[in-house]
C-alpha cells in the first residue's frame, strides 16, 4: 500500500514517515499544497494524508482540486484547527476522515486502515484468502496459523492483493502501489517477489494470469 503525506510541518512529517514506513507502506512527501496536489493527481496512491495549514495551496483548496479531476482515493485530514467549521470544510470538500492535532499514532494508523480497507469493500482488519491470514493490525502473515516471514516489500505486495482479491492486478499496478515515488522501479522484480511469496506460504493462491497479471483466488 502506498500513501502521500502532505504535511509543512517538518519535525510532524518525519515521524509520520518513519512510524507509517515501519508499518509497510510506500511513501511519498510533500511540504506544500502545490507540490501535493500535483502528486495526488499524477500518482497513485491507497490514501493521503493531508494537513490543511499548507504554504503556496491550502488543503481544501488541494482535495476539492482532486475531486474535481476525479481523483477518488481515500483523504484523511489532518488539522491544527479545532474549530466545528473547518472540520465540515474539509469533509465537504470530499475529506473521508478527519484527526485534530496533537493526535496519537496509533489512532491515526487504525483509521488509515479502516480508510484503506472500505475503499476496497472489506469490513474486517483480518484479511483472508484460503488458510492464508493477513492482519492489517501488525503486519503478520499466517498460514495454517503457522507465522510467514515476509520482507517488507513481499508483505506490500500480498498485502496489494489481498486487499483486492478476486482481481486480475497488472504488474504495473502492482509496481505503482509497492514503490514511493524516488524508488528505482523494475516490474521485472514483481515475478521475483511473487514467487518468493508462493515459495514462502507453500499454498497455491496467487495465479499468473498470462499477459495480464496476476489474481488471488481462494483454492478449489
Ligand atoms: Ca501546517
Amino acid at each position: 500500500m502506498r500513501l502521500l503525506i502532505v504535511e509543512d510541518e517538518p519535525v510532524l512529517a518525519r515521524q509520520l514517515n518513519e512510524a507509517l514506513e515501519n508499518f509497510g507502506y510506500a511513501i511519498d512527501m510533500a511540504a506544500d499544497g502545490e507540490e501535493g496536489h500535483f502528486l495526488g493527481s499524477t500518482e497513485e496512491y491507497d490514501a493521503v494524508i493531508l494537513d490543511l495549514g499548507l504554504p503556496k495551496l491550502d488543503g481544501v483548496t488541494v482535495l476539492e482540486r482532486w475531486r474535481m479531476e476525479g481523483r477518488t482515493m481515500p483523504v484523511l485530514v489532518l488539522t491544527a484547527r479545532e474549530s466545528w467549521s473547518d472540520k465540515v470544510a474539509g469533509l465537504d470538500a470530499g475529506a473521508d476522515d478527519y484527526l485534530t492535532k496533537p493526535f496519537k499514532m496509533e489512532e491515526l494508523q487504525a483509521r488509515l486502515r479502516a480508510l484503506i480497507r472500505r475503499a476496497s469493500g472489506l469490513a474486517s482488519p483480518e484479511l483472508s484468502c484460503g488458510t492464508v491470514l493477513l492482519d492489517t493490525r501488525n503486519s503478520r502473515v499466517t498460514v495454517d496459523g503457522a507465522a510467514v516471514k515476509l520482507t517488507a516489500q513481499e508483505y506490500k505486495l500480498l498485502g496489494y492483493l489481498m486487499h483486492h482479491k478476486g482481481k486480475v492486478i497488472s504488474r504495473t499496478e502492482l509496481t505503482e502501489h509497492i514503490y514511493d515515488q524516488d524508488f528505482d522501479r523494475d516490474s521485472n522484480t514483481i515475478e521475483v517477489f511473487i514467487n518468493r511469496i508462493r515459495k514462502k506460504m507453500n499454498i497455491d493462491i496467487i495465479k499468473t494470469v498470462r499477459g495480464l497479471g496476476y489474481v488471488l483466488e481462494d483454492p478449489a
